[in-house]
C-alpha cells in the first residue's frame, strides 16, 4: 500500500478512552483531515448511521472480505465481534491528498504504524484512572455489564502498550488534552 500521497493519523486508546471525542474535534478542526470508516460486525449503537461510523456488516461479509484481502487491518475481539480497516477507504481519501485518522484499538494502531512508518503519527489516549475509565464507560450507557467487564479487562492489557506510540496524553480534563492532541496534530501536518 503505498502513502506516498499522504499522512496518517491514529488515535488509540482502551474503549471509552476518549478516542470518538477527540476524532469529531480534530475533524472540525483540520479541513484536511479525513475519518477512516472502519467496518464492523457489531450492531448499530443508537443514533450511529452505516457509512458514517461504520460500515456495519454481517460476519459472512467480513470474512469474505478478509479472504479478499481487502482489509489493511483487523481484528476479532469482545465476544468474536471483528473490526477493520477498509485498505480502499484509506487509499483513496489519501490519493485525494486528505489526511487519514483512524480511530482504532491499540494492536490495530501498532500494525498500522508498521506500515506506514514515519508518515503514521500514533496517539495513545490513556484514562486517568481504571475507575474513571469505567465510569464514563457507565455514564456513555451503550454498553451491557457483560461488555464493561469485557471491555475494562481489556483495557488493562492495552495500556501497557502506551510507550509503544510517539504520544501518550492522558484524557483527565477533555480541553487540556484535546490541545495537547491538536499541537501534536498541527505539527505532523504541516510537516509533510
Ligand atoms: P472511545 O471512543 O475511546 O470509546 P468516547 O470518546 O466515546 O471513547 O468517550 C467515552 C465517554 O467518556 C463518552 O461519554 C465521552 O463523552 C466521555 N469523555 C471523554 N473524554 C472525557 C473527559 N476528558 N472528561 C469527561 N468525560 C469524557
Ligand atoms: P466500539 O465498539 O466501541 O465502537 O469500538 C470498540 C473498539 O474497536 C475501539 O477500541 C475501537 O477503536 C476499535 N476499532 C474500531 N474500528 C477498528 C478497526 O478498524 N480496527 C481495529 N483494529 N480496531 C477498531
Amino acid at each position: 500500500m503505498s502513502s506516498t500521497h499522504g499522512k496518517i493519523v491514529i488515535l488509540a486508546s482502551p474503549s471509552g478512552g476518549g478516542k470518538s471525542t477527540m476524532a469529531k474535534k480534530l475533524l472540525n478542526d483540520f479541513d484536511r483531515l479525513k475519518f477512516s470508516v472502519s467496518a464492523t460486525t457489531r450492531p448499530p449503537r443508537e443514533g450511529e448511521v452505516n457509512g458514517r461510523d461504520y460500515y456495519f456488516m454481517s460476519e459472512k461479509e467480513f470474512q469474505k472480505r478478509v479472504l479478499d484481502q481487502q482489509f489493511l487491518e483487523w481484528e476479532k475481539f469482545y465476544n468474536g465481534t471483528m473490526y477493520g480497516t477498509l485498505k480502499a477507504h484509506v487509499e483513496s481519501e489519501l490519493k485525494k491528498g486528505y489526511f487519514i485518522m483512524l480511530d482504532v484499538d491499540v494492536l490495530g494502531a501498532l500494525n498500522v504504524k508498521k506500515i506506514f512508518g514515519e508518515d503514521a503519527l500514533t496517539i495513545f489516549i490513556k484514562p486517568p484512572s481504571m475507575d474513571i475509565l469505567e465510569q464514563r464507560l457507565r455514564n456513555r450507557g451503550t454498553e451491557s455489564e457483560k461488555s464493561l467487564s469485557v471491555r475494562l479487562e481489556r483495557a488493562e492489557k492495552e495500556i501497557k502498550y502506551a510507550d509503544k506510540f510517539d504520544l501518550v496524553v492522558v484524557n483527565d480534563k477533555m480541553e487540556t488534552a484535546y490541545s495537547e492532541i491538536k499541537k501534536a496534530v498541527r505539527k505532523f501536518i504541516s510537516n509533510q
